[in-house]
């Protein structure tokens, strides 16, 4: 019998889970460590904030799933690998010995890059915090007080999280006075996305009154100011971080293989550099020679090939080569059942593009939710 560990039920481990549920080995001994019994699904995020979704809807059960699995599920946060030994630490002190291991455990916003930001600022994730967070503040809306709120960082997630926090608590909080700003870092909003998807939002963003603060490198928070590198600012009562990814410190601390921003460096057969029977997957990975963005949809893609490699070390077998896609087909929503297709050059917009999201996004979730157990 050998001992598969995987650590966090990240959108590549519950396509893992799945995998073992429909095809069971009863050589290998399954188990799954997370701190969640409750893993959130990216591409619902969004709805959620805005109030279309609810808990339960974008939110897959890892106990439901381990059970399909057949897999033991441990609720507990790991805090450290000793590759060396082939043993991870716990949170709770505890030990287990693996004979292969897999790491998908995502990534959280930099806070720690902007002074004050863990103080003054909320990031969107962890997204229930994040949720808790924003009621509060509507708590406050209602109360009469008003409220100016800034997000920080114009990428996909960030305008998409705005446009639903202001969709949110324009029926939360109907009657109060809210502001609303964008800091981005850059010239514009959107890096990456064609110039038409960028007109859309832009335009979004005027029709909504959300101001736009441009070429704004934030470096600090200090109680209700946002200070730019330059010395712009921005005065804010509700901040929130959106601005990109950053790597949990402990598989650095734990000697593996990272790039100099933390993420786990593995070969395309998602095999980290540090050790063959040590895999990572998702945001937390990092592939040198073909680096892929942090995105659920990457995570998603390299699943069915991390199921396979990690029977494959245990079981002597060839493994498979991930390649990732050169450009993936973005689904931004607009808060109020509306989104924007963006991929290459193609822009299409509308409340299908929101519809088609919507089916594909109860699709995903069916598939790992809708599981048979035991
Ligand atoms: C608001 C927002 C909207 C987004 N929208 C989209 C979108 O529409 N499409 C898209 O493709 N991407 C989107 N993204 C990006 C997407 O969320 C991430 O790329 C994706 O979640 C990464 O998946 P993952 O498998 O790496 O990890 P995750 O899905 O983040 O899962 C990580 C898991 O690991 C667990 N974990 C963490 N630390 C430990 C530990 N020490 N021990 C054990 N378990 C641990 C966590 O509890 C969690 O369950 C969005 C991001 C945000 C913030």
């Amino acid at each position: 019998m050998k001992r598969l560990v995987l650590i966090g039920g990240g959108h590549s481990h519950v396509e893992v889970l799945r995998a073992f549920g429909r095809r069971a080995d009863p050589n290998i001994e399954l188990i799954l460590v997370s701190p969640d019994r409750y893993t959130p699904y990216s591409g619902m995020l969004p709805g959620w904030i805005a109030g279309h979704y609810a808990f339960a809807d974008c939110h897959i059960d890892l106990d439901r799933l381990a059970r399909f699995a057949g897999a033991r599920f441990m609720l507990s946060r790991v805090v450290g690998v000793t590759y060396g030994k082939r043993e991870l630490r716990l949170d709770d002190g505890g030990v287990i010995g693996y004979d292969a291991c897999s790491i998908d455990i995502g990534s959280t916003p930099p806070v720690n890059a902007i002074e004050g930001a863990r103080t003054h600022a909320v990031p969107v994730k962890p997204v229930g915090a994040f949720i808790d967070a924003l009621e509060a503040t509507a708590t406050e809306a209602r109360k009469g007080r008003s409220i100016r709120i800034a997000l920080i960082g114009a990428g996909a997630a960030g305008v998409e999280v705005l446009l639903a926090v202001q969709y949110r608590l324009q029926h939360a909080a109907p009657a109060a006075n809210i502001s609303y700003s964008l800091v981005s870092a850059s010239t514009s909003i959107l890096p990456g996305h064609p110039q038409r998807t960028r007109e859309i939002f832009l335009r979004m963003l005027r029709e909504r009154h959300i101001a736009l603060a441009n070429d704004c490198m934030v470096r600090s928070i200090d109680g209700h100011i946002i200070r730019a590198a330059d010395g712009k600012v921005v005065e804010a009562d509700f901040c929130i971080v959106a601005t990109g990814a950053a790597a949990a410190s402990w598989p650095t601390a734990s000697g593996i293989a990272t790039d100099p921003q933390g993420f786990i460096k593995i070969h395309e057969t998602l095999q980290t550099e540090s050790d063959p029977v040590l895999f990572a997957a998702g945001d937390i990975a990092s592939i040198p020679k073909r680096p892929y963005p942090k995105s659920g949809v990457y995570a998603v893609r390299q699943g069915p090939i991390l199921a396979a490699n990690l029977c494959n070390i245990l079981t002597n077998q060839p493994l498979a080569r991930y390649s990732p896609q050169r450009e993936a087909l973005a689904l931004i929503s607009t808060g109020n059942r509306y989104a924007v297709a963006s991929r290459g050059p193609l822009t299409l917009a509308g409340r299908w593009v929101w519809a088609w999201k919507d089916h594909i996004d109860w699709r995903f979730m069916n598939k790992y939710n809708r599981v048979p157990v035991p």
